[in-house]
């Protein structure tokens, strides 16, 4: 039964790793199974220009400190840059490129069928992230529309798009980070389905992960409390979204009615010719792998107590956003949530 390890993460950017860290520092068995070729998550496929919400020290993976950024807010590249030093400190020997297809129950755990075969453990993490499952809302006539479509998750940088007529629709952070860089080469505009929510010009990730934490302490104490607005959705002002708002351009409209071969048509029956649409409305967790467990929800979810399945109390769901631990969608938040999952898993397996 050696090949039965005690835990098998299947993901390793940076909630697999967390959690990894802990399952290490426990003395656990277990692998890291990671479909990427290197080291950075879904970083690694993040646009060009983007830069984190937060400095550096508020940034960090459990153990070691992202180190400073000449920037101030680190950037993709450092971003993965501290992934891939972070798994070589800590020895966690993530397997890449490795896909899994599926996860079973099996008489000792779970039978997980991946790109290499077979593998087996008692437990297991899935922290596969969002990043794979991009969401695009339906708009009428969507299938009329014969020019190029993409989702954020496929956006690299502006020059793709220099000249022409650009919608960027999404209210959140994706859409005024990507808007407010289009606006400067492309007829550029911005849709959103409700008016964008600003923070104030003093409040970053780490403001954001702070309020979170009181929520959070809040919720374990039982108290209902009025902390500032400002959830990860609302929109923070990294530079260059102040840059577009100093230019005048940061302004917003509602969506239009339906598509036609060539644009859209607006709610008063104006239409516009559009060269290109950017969706940029988020993403839902990535499961598929789980769906031979049955525990899929509609919402694309599983039931959870913090992070552990309620159905399959040997499976845990880790990093995927607030559902699995508030602020757990961050490199900083989610070292709470690793840490208590591992916990939850000595415990288990003992
Ligand atoms: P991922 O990084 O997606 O890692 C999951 C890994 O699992 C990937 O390597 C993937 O290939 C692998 N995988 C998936 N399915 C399988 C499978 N079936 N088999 C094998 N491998 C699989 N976060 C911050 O902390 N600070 C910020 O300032 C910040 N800013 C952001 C700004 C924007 C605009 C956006 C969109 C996101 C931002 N984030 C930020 C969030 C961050 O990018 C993600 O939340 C984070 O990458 C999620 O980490 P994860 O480990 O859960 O998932």
């Amino acid at each position: 039964m050696s090949d039965v390890l005690d835990v098998m993460v299947i993901g390793g950017g940076q909630a697999g790793l967390a959690c990894s860290y802990f399952l290490r520092r426990a003395g656990l068995r277990f692998a890291i199974l990671d479909g990427e070729r290197s080291a950075g998550g879904a970083w690694l496929h993040a646009w060009d220009s983007l830069h984190l919400f937060s400095p550096a020290q508020w940034s960090s993976l459990p153990g070691w400190p992202m180190p400073a950024s000449d920037e101030g807010y680190p950037n993709r590249d450092e971003v993965i840059d501290y992934l891939r030093r972070y798994e070589e400190r800590y020895g966690l020997d993530v397997e890449r490129p490795v896909e899994v297809d599926g996860v079973a129950r099996s008489s000792d755990g779970f039978t997980l069928a991946t790109s290499r075969g077979p593998r087996r453990a008692r437990a297991v993490i899935s922290a596969t992230g969002t990043w794979r499952h991009p969401f695009r809302p339906k708009y009428p006539d969507q299938h009329l529309f014969a020019r190029r479509q993409i989702h954020s998750a496929q956006y690299r940088i502006p020059a793709d798009f220099a000249g022409q007529r650009v919608l960027v629709v999404g209210g959140g952070n994706s859409g005024a980070q990507i808007f407010a860089e289009l606006s400067l080469v492309a007829d550029a505009t911005w849709v959103t389905a409700t008016p964008p929510t600003f923070l104030p010009d003093d409040v970053d990730g780490r403001v954001l992960f702070e309020r979170a934490t009181e929520r959070w302490r809040a919720a374990q104490e039982g108290r209902s409390i009025d902390v500032p607005t400002g959830g990860f959705g609302d929109i923070v002002m990294v530079p260059p979204v102040k840059d577009a708002r100093e230019r005048g351009v940061l302004n917003a409209v509602a969506p239009f009615a339906r598509f036609t071969e060539h644009g859209v048509t607006w709610r008063d029956g104006s239409q516009s010719h559009v060269d290109a649409v950017i969706w940029c409305t988020g993403f839902r967790p990535a499961l598929s792998h789980l769906v031979q467990l049955d525990l899929l929800q509609e919402d694309g979810r599983v039931a959870t107590n913090g992070t552990r399945s309620v159905e399959e109390p040997m499976l845990w769901l880790v990093g995927y956003g607030d559902w699995t631990g508030s602020a757990s969608a961050t490199l900083i938040g989610v070292m709470r949530t690793a840490r208590t999952t591992v916990a939850e898993i000595v415990e288990a397996l003992a």
